[in-house]
């Protein structure tokens, strides 16, 4: 008797006519970033050890950035919002986002406005490697069903009347109805404007044009963040699909390399993902500013400050300090050498550029040795260098304490064939300097000691 009470029940009430359907939550709809490895985007430089990334992506000082939407796709007040978030980066910065027509056909920047079925996500070239893309690809994606109001949808739902029976009408499987098939219903319902949730719109239109003009995920500031990278694998994997070098990329590899500009770690930057408790080694966790902070604000002005065109101005003096250990290892796993330097950096009140360069010497340190390699030189010597903007009246420790935060990688195959000889690095800090124009003004240098290169690199 009782079981036959519950199976009228469960009957009366599928065949209700206006029964509401239980929406279940089986997958997260918000898919992160993936500015290093998007699909249909090229990669930056992700050769092993040298940052994805540099300051030598921003744009010039004052540049006026020419931008458009692809394709038509987009009502007109999604594509204002977009335009209003981005362009509060100008507040700070010395740039314009020039929007113009569809049709225009050169610009810098090209916004293609996706969905959730393209699975292209979110994302952004960084900088001026806009300007790399053929114009007629994207250089910046927007998923716009990530965009979607589902709360606000819900509450019509439950209202009931129009919405409600276009839902009811797509509905198959009443006990097998997910978030994901709702949003999918409520993409195809028509009307003049979907409902958006601006604070997720504000959040990821901020961030993807933050790499736009050459920031960084903030998660990867070297030693910000004490991942448990196991689980960060397993959690991008599982909800994404993501490879394990899309997760370095993305969230984790930057960190072991140090385009922090003298800035602090900054957990509300809008360039930073949400952390998960269980994803760090000590329970930190973080849930991701959704507006641009005041740490964003103080880096972004200080790459193009408003009131002066940096690099005309009065040369930088960047002081190096406590050079206390040059380590260089050879690495067979990785195949190259990994040269990290431990020393203090003070720069004064004028921002200023420095290279962080390692050249190969022979075994007594006196000639230096030749390459042909346009990436791995230095004035035609065998070299790999990282690139990076100070700011003003900031002091660094590099490797000092048990934080590793700043790391040459110099790989075998792409040094002048050795075999077997002995080499030795030079690890020179090279300042710019305003009056030839180059960067050769040595702030510090420091050789290591004879290491064995090994044969047939
Ligand atoms: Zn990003």
């Amino acid at each position: 008797m009782r079981s036959y009470i519950l199976v009228l029940l469960a009957s009366c009430f599928i065949h209700a006519a206006d029964a509401q359907v239980t929406i279940k939550k089986t997958a997260a709809l918000d898919f992160p970033c993936t500015a290093y490895a998007a699909p249909g985007m090229e990669a930056v430089d992700t050769t092993a050890g040298r940052g994805v990334a540099n300051n030598y992506l921003t744009w010039e000082n004052g540049d006026t950035i020419l931008v458009k939407f692809m394709n038509n796709v987009g009502s007109k007040s999604i594509r204002n919002k977009i335009m209003q978030y981005a362009k509060e980066w100008e507040q700070y910065a010395n740039l314009v986002f020039k929007f113009v027509p569809d049709n225009t056909p050169v610009t810098n920047i090209r916004v293609r406005l996706g969905s959730f079925y393209d699975k292209i996500g979110h994302n952004s070239k960084i900088g001026i490697t806009c300007n790399d893309v053929p114009q007629t690809k994207q250089t910046l994606n927007l998923d716009t069903s990530d965009f979607i109001d589902i709360s606000a949808y819900e509450a019509e739902y439950k209202k009931g009347g129009e919405f409600a029976r276009f839902i009811n009408g797509r509905v198959k499987d009443p006990n097998n109805y997910t978030n994901i098939d709702f949003l999918g219903d409520i993409l195809q319902f028509p009307e003049a404007d979907k409902k958006w949730n601006l604070k997720i719109v504000g959040r990821k239109a901020r961030h993807e044009f933050g790499h736009s003009i050459g920031l960084l995920h903030e998660q990867s500031y070297p030693g910000g963040i004490k991942w448990n990278k196991d689980t960060v694998y397993k959690f991008y994997a599982d909800r994404f699909e993501w490879t394990k070098e899309e997760v370095d990329n993305n969230v984790l590899e930057a960190s072991d390399q140090f385009f922090t500009n003298g800035t602090q770690y900054d957990p509300r930057s809008v360039m930073h993902y949400d952390v998960k408790a269980w994803q760090t080694l000590d329970g930190y966790s973080l849930i991701s500013s959704m507006e641009i902070s005041e740490g964003d604000k103080k880096i972004i002005g200080a790459l193009y400050p408003k009131n002066k065109k940096v690099s005309s101005l009065a040369v930088a003096k960047i002081q190096v300090m406590n050079f206390t250990k040059l380590d260089v290892k050879t690495d067979n796993v990785r195949k190259g050498l990994v040269i990290t330097p431990s020393f203090d950096l003070k720069t004064t009140a004028v921002l200023g550029r420095v290279h962080f360069v390692a050249l190969l010497t022979t075994e007594d340190g006196k000639k230096p040795i030749a390459s042909t390699n346009t990436r791995y030189s230095w004035n035609n010597i065998a070299a790999t260098y990282v690139p990076a903007n100070m700011l003003p009246s900031s002091k660094i420790s590099y490797n000092k304490s048990t934080k590793k935060n700043l790391e040459l990688f110099f790989p075998f195959r792409e040094m002048p064939a050795l075999n077997g000889q002995k080499v030795k690095v030079m690890f020179i800090v090279y300042m710019y300097d305003t009056t030839n124009n180059k960067f050769d003004r040595v702030a510090a240098s420091s050789m290591s000691s004879a290491l064995m290169m090994p044969t047939g690199n």
